[in-house]
C-alpha cells in the first residue's frame, strides 16, 4: 500500500497571532492538494486563530511541543488535553533546536509520545545527527538510538500512525540540503530500525520525512525517493513557496 505523503510547515517562533491568520490566508488556496497531507506546525500563541483560519480547508494543525503531564504545577507547559481541545491533530517532538536550547531528550521525547498517542494526537518525531557525527561515521548509530528510545512501550499499532522526520542537525535552517542520496539512505535506515523494533508492515505504515532546507527546487527530488513520504519545513513554510512544495509533482 503506497503511504500517504504528509508535508508538514515548522513555523518555529515566528508570527504573531494576527500575522499568523494572514500568513493561513496566503497559503491557503496554494496548498490545497487531495494527495498530500498538509500541516501547519505553529507557536502555541497561534493555534486557536490558526485552528479558526483553516476550518474547511485540507489544512491541519499541529503544535510545535508538549508536555508530557495532564495538568497541574508546571508553569509555561501546554498539556494533551489542551491541544486537542483547541483542535491540534499533530505535534513535533524532539526538535533539534528543543533538544539543542531546551534540554530535550530522547527520554522525555519518548514520555511526551506516548502521551500524544494516548490523546490521539500524532506525533512528528525529529531525528537527525550533527555534522560531527556524520564526518565520525556515527549517523545511523545516533539516529537509531534516538529511534529506539523515542519509541519505547509505543505499540505497533500506535507506531503505524507515527510520523518521523529525519533532519540532519547541519542542513536545518543552514541553507545546506542533504544530498538526495544521503536523505534517502538514511530514511530507508530508520525504515530498517522501525522493521526491527516491530515488523516489516509497521515499517511499511511508518511515514518517514526529510527536513533540512526543504524548497521548492530540492522537494520534487527528495519527496519522490522510496523512503522519504513527505517533508518538514522551516523557513520555506511562512512563504508562498510552501504551497510549491506541498504540490511538488
Ligand atoms: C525545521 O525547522 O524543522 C527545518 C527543517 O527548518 P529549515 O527548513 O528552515 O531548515
Amino acid at each position: 500500500m503506497a503511504r500517504r505523503k504528509i508535508v508538514a510547515g515548522n513555523w518555529k517562533m515566528n508570527m504573531t497571532p494576527s500575522e499568523a491568520v494572514e500568513l493561513v490566508n496566503t497559503l491557503k488556496p496554494l496548498v490545497e492538494n487531495e494527495e498530500v497531507d498538509v500541516v501547519f506546525c505553529v507557536p502555541a500563541i497561534d493555534i486557536i486563530p490558526v485552528v479558526e483560519a483553516t476550518k474547511g480547508t485540507n489544512i491541519q494543525v499541529g503544535a510545535e511541543n508538549m508536555y508530557y503531564e495532564e495538568k497541574g504545577a508546571y508553569t509555561g507547559e501546554i498539556s494533551p488535553n489542551m491541544l486537542t481541545d483547541a483542535g491540534v491533530k499533530y505535534v513535533v517532538l524532539g526538535h533539534s533546536e528543543r533538544r539543542e536550547y531546551f534540554a530535550e531528550t530522547s527520554e522525555t521525547v519518548n514520555k511526551k509520545m506516548l502521551k500524544a498517542f494516548e490523546h490521539g494526537i500524532t506525533p512528528i518525531m525529529c531525528c537527525g545527527e550533527t555534522l560531527e557525527q556524520r564526518e565520525q561515521g556515527v549517523t545511523m548509530d545516533f539516529i537509531r538510538q534516538q529511534v529506539k528510545v523515542g519509541f519505547l512501550g509505543v505499540t505497533a499499532d500506535q507506531a503505524k500512525t507515527a510520523v518521523i522526520a529525519y533532519e540532519p542537525i547541519w542542513a536545518i535552517g543552514t541553507g545546506k540540503t542533504a544530498t538526495t542520496e544521503q536523505a534517502q539512505e538514511v530514511c530507508a535506515g530508520i525504515r530498517a530500525c522501525i522493521a526491527e523494533i516491530y515488523d516489516e508492515a509497521t515499517a511499511e505504515a511508518i511515514r518517514i520525512q526529510y527536513g533540512g532546507s526543504v524548497n521548492a527546487k530540492t522537494a520534487p527530488e527528495l519527496f519522490a525517493q522510496a523512503d522519504i513520504d513527505g517533508g518538514l519545513v522551516g523557513g520555506a513554510s511562512l512563504k508562498a513557496e510552501f504551497g510549491q512544495i506541498v504540490n511538488y509533482k
